[in-house]
């Protein structure tokens, strides 16, 4: 059944673990008192909380809703009250914490009404959001949102069912396709049909037989182009670009991805949330976990999402010299920074060590440029060169290097011969650029409100200005107006005036002549034709009268205008 298949580079093949785990069927796992549930559980996004302290609770009930493009809702995974939102340490390397949504249980465990998706009239956008909204995400580990992934519903050829599950320990995809194979089918279909691909291909490592026989055995119930295909049990074969690679033979380039050649993947856990979440309107709220490691009773459980670590790894019964828990695989995963984190939706292994069953890894070596881990590397990177920028801090350079297309596989730490921890070199990298440019993010966006608030205060204060000059020449305008027409009104007045002045003094010169003329009428008449010689003693006596009326003559010597005398 191998041939035909294609071989990616590099790679490695490491002691797999698998049997520990593998041989029992999937528990459910008890219920816990509280469930931590975190609001953040798609890959680069939060939920929005809708619910408050004090509030009850039913399992399924919506307690997020997506709040941005890549956001998924959360909901209760069981009844109860919810007793607080706050932050909690979250399932990550950094210790960080994340809200969480704490519901204590009433141990009913009541579900709210639910049905299946109602295909009548719906659309392929209802589909997807139907999707987005049972909080549907990818369960391989990278919790990428289903609903963007099948999003992508043109020129996909071919869908890639991942169930190769290359990390040694992890069983959780065997048990689920030995156990559930038809859900698992069912779902692929559905998002087949969302893709629009014309055939499906199943990849399965072939350490895993009674998983292949079991997806085959239920592949003749389908009708669907279905092809279940065991594929060499090669570390990372489970990677998204290697199980395209090797089943497809597409290479897919640098900063490129599946869908850009026409292939789409999914893990087949997330199918199997899929069917649930079309065929019944079950919202993501538990999922198949592997408990192995340094335990007695190591398995694979389905567990709520929320169920605090301790009581998951103590259901497997850890033996007295555990000393921490892995949380992931052994070569990707990473060490839980608390034991009380909760379950979230990627977490598919819990790993519990002992020094014995994972000693501590040896001091670290100078590298001495062997390229060993070139050769191992499935990305076809210079892993030797990645480190030494990252180790210099030279993150411009690690860029340049494809330090992005890195999957952390561990492959070439896993054969250097320095005992060097390069993925925590690349971690280190990775994260330094994501905070720069979140920094520069946050500068940029801070820039542009000072920006804004420049040219706010700019506009403002000109249109302030504008508007003042523009009521100075209303006012101007009016005053002009105002004194125009009283100029008018006063041009009427003095012309008025000036004729009722001329009036009255004519009045007046009429007035006095005729008192003049009255006087000259009644002036004494008894002068009047008298005999010359009289009227000349008259006119003598008369000129001495004026003469004696007549003002005093000033003397010569005194100057006009000297002052009296007094
Ligand atoms: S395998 Fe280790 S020692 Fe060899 S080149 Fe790579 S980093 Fe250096
Ligand atoms: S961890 Fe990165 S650099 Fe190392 S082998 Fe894997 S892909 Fe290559």
């Amino acid at each position: 059944m191998i041939a035909g298949l294609f071989k990616f580079n590099g790679g490695v093949k490491p002691d797999t673990h698998k049997n520990e785990s593998a041989q029992t069927p999937i528990r459910t796992a008890p219920m816990p008192a509280r469930l931590f549930v975190p609001l953040r559980q798609s890959a680069r996004t939060t939920a929005r909380c809708i619910v408050q302290p004090g509030q009850k609770v039913l399992k399924g009930e919506r307690i997020g809703v997506p709040d941005e493009f890549l956001g998924t809702a959360i909901h209760a995974p069981t009844s109860g009250t919810v007793i607080g939102v706050e932050l909690h340490t979250m399932a990550h390397a950094s210790g960080l914490g994340t809200r969480c949504v704490i519901i204590e249980a009433d141990g009913e465990d009541r579900w709210i009404d639910h049905h299946g998706f109602d295909k009548v009239d719906a659309t392929r956008e209802d589909k997807l959001a139907w999707l987005r909204d049972c909080g549907v995400v990818g369960l391989g580990g990278a919790t990428f949102p289903s609903h963007i992934k099948a999003g992508r519903g043109t020129g996909i050829d071919t869908l890639v069912l991942n169930g190769a599950e290359c990390e040694p320990w992890i069983t959780c995809d065997d048990r689920l396709m030995r156990e559930q194979p038809a859900d698992i089918l069912a779902g692929a279909l559905i998002l087949q049909e969302l893709v629009g691909a014309t055939r499906i291909v199943v990849g399965i490592e072939d350490n895993k037989p009674e998983a292949i026989e079991a997806m085959r055995a239920a592949v003749k119930d389908t009708d669907g182009d279905i092809t279940v295909t065991a594929i060499p049990s090669i570390y990372p074969a489970g990677g998204e670009k290697q199980l395209i690679r090797v089943l497809t033979g597409i290479e897919i380039p640098h900063g490129k991805l599946g869908a850009d050649f026409g292939v789409q993947c999914f893990n087949v856990g997330t199918a199997r949330a899929v069917y649930r979440a079309m065929a019944f309107g079950e919202p993501l709220i538990s999922r198949v976990v592997t408990l192995t490691g340094n335990v007695e009773q190591p398995g694979n459980v389905d567990a709520l999402i929320g169920t605090p670590v301790t009581d998951l790894i103590a259901q497997a019964r850890p033996k007295a010299d555990t000393n921490r828990t892995l949380l992931g695989g052994p070569m990707m995963g990473f060490e839980l920074p608390a034991q009380d984190v909760p379950l979230g939706k990627g977490i598919n292994c819990l790993i519990a060590c002992s020094p014995s069953l994972f000693p501590p890894p040896p001091p670290e070596m100078n590298c001495i440029r062997c390229g060993a881990c070139a050769r191992a590397c499935p990305a076809d990177l210079q892993p030797f060169e990645l480190y030494w920028f990252s180790r210099a801090k030279n993150f411009g350079k690690a860029q340049e290097y494809h330090l992005f297309d890195c999957i952390e596989c561990g492959c070439c730490a896993y054969v250097c011969p320095s005992h060097i921890r390069l993925v925590d070199y690349y971690r280190f990298s990775k994260s330094e650029i994501w905070a720069r440019e979140r920094e520069k993010a946050a500068a940029d966006a801070a820039r542009d409100r000072f920006e804004f608030r420049n040219e706010r205060q700019e506009r403002e204060k000109r249109e302030k200005a504008e508007r003042l000059a523009a009521k100075a020449a209303a006012t101007k305008a009016k005053l002009a107006e105002e004194a125009k027409a009283k100029e008018g009104e006063s041009g009427a007045d003095t012309g008025a005036k000036a004729g009722e002045d001329d009036a009255k003094a004519a009045l007046i010169k009429a007035a006095l002549e005729r008192a003049k003329q009255q006087k000259a009428q009644v002036q004494a008449k008894n002068t009047d034709n008298l005999p010359p010689g009289v009227e000349a003693q008259i006119a003598e006596a008369e000129a001495r009268r004026q003469a004696e009326l007549a003002p005093e003559v000033p003397a010569q010597d005194t100057p006009p205008d000297a002052p009296e005398k007094q």
